[in-house]
């Protein structure tokens, strides 16, 4: 089927195109829906000191308690939200969420002070003017201590807007909130951002860790990317460890953190609660 569009016109009607359009404005639709409703929920997963086995953190993680289609992972909404600018106020409220959270468990003495938060923050919210007193706001809001909160920021999003990020990144590190770079070796950047922005923890993508196996010990870029961290005097957060041997290999790499399922899954916060008072230790 063909629509006129007049003077000879025609444009194309794709069923299949259509219905992939009407799906994702109704997903927009919905998601805006869904903010307001509060129906996002953060879920939490430990970031994990491989010398000592104890946990050192959480990460944030956004899902989405969808009314008919159940939990939606952050994959299937995040990129709408990016597209749309919904990203904007979801970031902001995950940060809002995740360190009032955080603060909430500190007063409570359900764990140790000195854990940290940290949270992902998009591109689009490095090129909002506001970014900064947002993030001011909720450090106050929340008296939570600034060195407990780390943001997340993928090496494509810097890329992207270096210039935005490197004074924002400048402010942060002002107010002693930490810096990680996600998703780290992923971007094809140069690595001369490196040098100027002030950088906290490198995170290694976990399509490194899941190339690790026995087998061929081919351990790939992780041991550049380690010694390069440590030349900068920067962390290292290895994700995606599945599986004891990636660990045994990361341990032997001396690499300082580790996040994956072997420690734990996201969980909600009270079954995050739960599982702490076990005391895990790896
Ligand atoms: P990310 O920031 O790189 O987060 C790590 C992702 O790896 C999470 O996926 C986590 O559940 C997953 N993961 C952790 N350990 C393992 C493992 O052992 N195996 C496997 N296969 N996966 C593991 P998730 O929660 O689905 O989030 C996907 C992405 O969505 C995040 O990647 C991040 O880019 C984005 N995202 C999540 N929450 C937010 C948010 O609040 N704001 C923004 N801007 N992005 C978010
Ligand atoms: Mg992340
Ligand atoms: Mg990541
Ligand atoms: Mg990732």
């Amino acid at each position: 089927r063909a629509k006129a569009l007049g003077k000879g016109q025609y444009h194309i009607f794709d069923p299949v195109m259509h219905a992939a359009a009407l799906e994702r404005l109704q997903l927009e639709t919905d998601l805006r829906r869904g903010l307001e409703q509060q129906e996002l929920v953060v879920h939490y997963q430990p970031i994990v000191a491989l010398n000592t086995g104890k946990i050192a953190g959480f990460e944030a993680l956004v899902r989405w308690r969808h009314p008919q289609r159940g939990l939606i992972p952050p994959g299937l909404f995040i990129p709408i939200a990016e597209e749309t600018g919904l990203i904007t106020p979801i970031g902001y409220w995950v940060l809002l969420e995740a360190c009032n959270q955080l603060r909430t468990w500190q007063k409570q003495g359900l764990i140790d002070p000195s854990l940290f938060i940290s949270v992902n923050l998009s591109v689009r919210q490095f090129a909002q003017p506001n970014l900064l007193e947002q993030i001011d706001y909720v450090l106050a809001q929340s008296q939570l201590h600034p060195d407990c909160l780390k943001l997340e920021i993928t090496e494509s999003a810097i890329m992207d807007n270096e210039k935005d990020v490197a004074v924002i990144l400048k402010e942060l590190r002002k107010r002693h909130i930490l810096i990680s770079i996600d998703d780290f070796g992923t971007g094809y950047s140069s690595l001369s951002y490196l040098h100027s922005f002030p950088v906290d923890t490198l995170k290694v993508d976990k399509s490194f860790v899941q190339r690790l196996n026995l087998e061929s010990e081919n351990v790939g870029l992780i041991p550049v990317i380690i010694s390069l961290a440590k030349t900068m005097n920067m962390s290292v957060v290895a994700e995606g460890i599945e599986l004891p041997e990636q660990l045994g290999i990361l341990r032997e790499l001396n690499c300082g953190f580790g996040q994956g399922y072997f420690f734990a899954k996201p969980l909600p916060g009270e079954e995050l609660i739960k599982f702490l008072s076990l005391t895990p230790q790896w």
